[in-house]
């Protein structure tokens, strides 16, 4: 209806008569037996006698809008259509099933295998998947009229209408159906029967978040379709508490104290993804100190590469754990490690010294957020002598 010359602007109106011409035609050969063999076996060479000047030449391919009206890959997915002399018929599949699938950072560092229980629709292996009871025959199937395919109406744009083949809920897309003496006992004629299985997920060492893992053959398998759909995993990083990932490299925080910042260390201070424990000694060359965000890189302690022997890096910034509050109640101490430490800056040069007070521990939050409550006031008195500074109200 999309197409039809009545409903488009007189402009659009001569390419949506030869559209329309077209999809008439595709319906004439689609409901018409005898033409539908003849496109089945010689496809659209058979018409061939529209075509030339005045004809089809240079019109729509009908072949085009045949796969277009079905939203399918061509005439091959036709139930009962596309048979010999077309090539090999393709297979139609049931859809993928998608999920998600949630694992640790330590399960992506090793490989997994994870068994579980899954449930799918298979074909009843009592009937195989006819719905009807050994040595019966089925009957014409009413809702479709034994097409097998149903046309329906959809919305595809504003006011837009496209017609579309779906296939039959009813018979599945058979075009037959069994009274209901000849049903098949196991499925009740519903051709399909739910089967448990143990599925068998492997994660790959190196897998990261985003990968998928496709089963074969284990979604349902739904009417109409020759073949049960994949299942598909899709991996999902859960958050680590230690380390973050990026590609095959790893980061992690290096927790030290004040003093291994200043003289050194030689212990465990990290625990890898696989439990092993990561030795670090520092200085590596005397009197290198650690300062707070400094970056260590530890080559091949990273992530795996997938089918690789080798690994990223591991990236270590150092944060540096300082002494809580009066942990030096000795002032002779505090003195002694005053003098060990190196002196302030000599005193800046400036004309006049404000001693001020603070608050301490203030968070950022507030910077720059007070410009409403204490900043300049208007002074509109030009008698003043124009804008004048003002104390900030207290
Ligand atoms: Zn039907
Ligand atoms: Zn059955």
């Amino acid at each position: 209806m999309a197409h039809h010359p009545d409903k488009v602007s007189p402009e659009d109106r001569e390419a949506a008569e030869a559209k329309f011409k077209a999809a008439s035609q595709a319906y004439e050969i689609l409901h018409d037996d005898e033409k539908r063999e003849m496109y089945d076996s010689h496809g659209m060479a058979a018409f061939d006698g529209s075509r030339g000047p005045g004809g089809m030449g240079g019109g729509p391919d009908l072949e085009e809008l045949f796969s277009t009206m079905f939203g399918m890959g061509g005439m091959g997915g036709m139930p009962g259509m596309g048979g010999a002399g077309r090539g090999p018929r393709k297979p139609r599949k049931s859809p993928s099933e998608q999920q998600k699938y949630e694992v640790t950072l330590e399960d992506l560092y090793k490989g997994k295998n994870v068994k579980f229980q899954s449930s799918k629709q298979i074909l009843c292996p009592s009937c195989k998947g006819t719905g009807g009871r050994e040595k019966t025959k089925p009957i014409k199937c009413s809702t479709c009229k034994g097409q097998g395919m149903r046309q329906v109406l959809r919305q595809v744009g504003p006011g837009m209408l496209t017609q579309e083949a779906v296939v039959c809920s009813t018979c599945g897309g058979t075009g037959e159906v069994f009274n209901p003496k000849d049903k098949c006992k196991k499925c009740k004629g519903n051709r399909t029967v739910e089967s448990k299985t143990q599925l068998d997920i492997y994660i790959p060492r190196g897998a990261k978040e985003g990968d998928t893992i496709v089963l074969e053959g284990e979604a349902d398998h739904v009417l109409g379709a020759q073949e049960p759909g994949d299942l598909h995993f899709h991996l999902q990083q859960l958050p680590h508490p230690t380390f973050e990932r990026a590609g095959a490299d790893l980061s992690a925080e290096l927790k030290i104290t004040l003093a291994e910042a200043l003289t050194g260390f030689h212990r465990v201070l990290v625990k890898h993804l696989d439990g092993r424990g990561i030795e670090l000694q520092h200085p590596k060359q005397e009197g290198q100190i650690l300062r707070p965000g400094q970056v260590l890189r530890i080559p091949g302690e990273g992530m795996p590469h997938k089918k690789s022997d080798t690994k990223g890096d591991l990236y270590l910034t150092v944060d540096i754990d300082f002494p809580p509050d009066g942990f030096l109640q000795d002032s002779n101490a505090l003195e002694q490690l005053r003098n060990l430490l190196p002196p302030p800056p000599p005193p800046l040069e400036v004309e006049e010294v404000d001693e001020v007070d603070y608050e301490s521990n203030v968070s950022m939050e507030g910077f720059g957020g007070r410009d409403a409550a204490g900043g300049w006031e208007d002074d509109d008195d030009d008698e003043a002598g124009g804008p004048q500074a003002q104390c900030p109200q207290q």
